[in-house]
């Protein structure tokens, strides 16, 4: 019988790649983790300016992992939510949809939490389990799965496995190869993203701004900043990623409102096209 690498190739060291693994490692299933990028790219507080709304349910797992010790100390509770009709230069309207955290018996209903925080604590709890292997700097090429699974890397290497998971993103290579399509298309917007320092106090409250050329997501980050997500149409969006931090900062003011007072950048600013992409299953022979 084939020598077998581990009892489950994992394809992806991103959020689920990881998660997956150390969930397996619980039931005594050893795996190994394979990602293209290196780890200290991945690790990188630069690496992409996401942060994540984890809803009541991510918290749970990650608490079941044994993450949240480490990261929890670094989430903002969303304490309540506000969706409001916004119109540029006027901010939010008067009338919003409002949940309060309140009103659910298990705690905030989400945490904001910086994906810096996340991904290095999700990389280093799979480096410290020894059921886990992780090899960073790898590319898969090709996968056969016609004999239990195997997969080949950039280099030519081969990794055998029982079971091989893909949880290599949104383009996942090895769906693809996999054989399972995809429905999908874009939605003509993209998403300025940042985080912002403000005068006042969020006080926990995430607002949604309904504009019309999209939402404004203004989410509570620890102290006086919040992550905004500005969803624009693409050629107003492009023109807002190309303009200097001053110009975009002009732009974001009007439509942001001044309920926080003044709001100035911090750090750098991203941009994401917006697309749909739905795998039409998720398992394959
Ligand atoms: C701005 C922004 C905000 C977001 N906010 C939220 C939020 O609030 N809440 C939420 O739930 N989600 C949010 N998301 C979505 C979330 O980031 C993704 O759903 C999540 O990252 C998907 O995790 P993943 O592990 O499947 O893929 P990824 O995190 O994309 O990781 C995939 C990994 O696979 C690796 N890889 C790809 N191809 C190969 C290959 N051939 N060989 C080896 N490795 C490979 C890549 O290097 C990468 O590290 C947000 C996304 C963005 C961009």
């Amino acid at each position: 019988m084939e020598q077998l690498d581990a009892d489950i190739l994992i394809v992806g060291g991103g959020l689920n790649g990881p998660c997956l693994a150390l969930a397996c490692a619980q039931a005594g299933m050893s795996s190994v983790v394979l990602d293209a990028l290196p780890a200290v790219t991945r690790s990188d507080v630069g690496f992409d300016g996401r942060a994540y709304a984890l809803a009541l349910a991510s918290v749970r797992m990650l608490r079941a992992l044994g993450i949240w010790d480490e990261v929890g100390e670094f989430a903002q509770p969303i304490l309540e939510i506000k969706a409001s009709d916004g119109r540029a230069g006027e901010g939010a309207g008067p009338f919003f949809l409002h949940f309060d955290h309140a009103e659910i018996e298990e705690g905030p209903m989400g945490h904001m939490l910086e994906d810096r925080y996340l991904r290095r604590a999700l990389l280093a709890a799979i480096e410290a389990e020894p059921l886990i292997t992780h090899r960073a700097s790898a590319r898969v090429l090709s996968q056969d799965t016609s004999s239990l699974a195997a997969v080949t890397l950039e280099g030519g290497e081969v990794l055998r496995g029982r079971l091989l998971i893909g949880a290599d993103g949104r383009r996942s290579g090895v769906a693809e190869r996999a054989g399972i399509k995809r429905t999908g298309w874009g939605y003509g917007q993209t998403a300025l993203v940042c985080a912002v320092n403000h005068e006042l106090p969020h006080n926990g409250i995430a607002h949604q701004f309904f504009m019309p050329g999209g939402p404004l997501a203004i989410l509570p980050l620890p102290g006086n900043q919040s992550s905004i997500v500005w969803s624009e149409s693409e050629p107003r969006a492009g023109a807002l990623a190309r303009a200097s931090d001053d110009d975009f900062m002009t732009a974001l003011r009007p439509v942001f409102g001044s309920f926080l007072g003044d709001i100035s950048l911090s750090g750098q600013r991203f941009s994401y096209p917006l697309t749909l992409s739905l795998a039409q299953g998720f398992v394959a022979e």
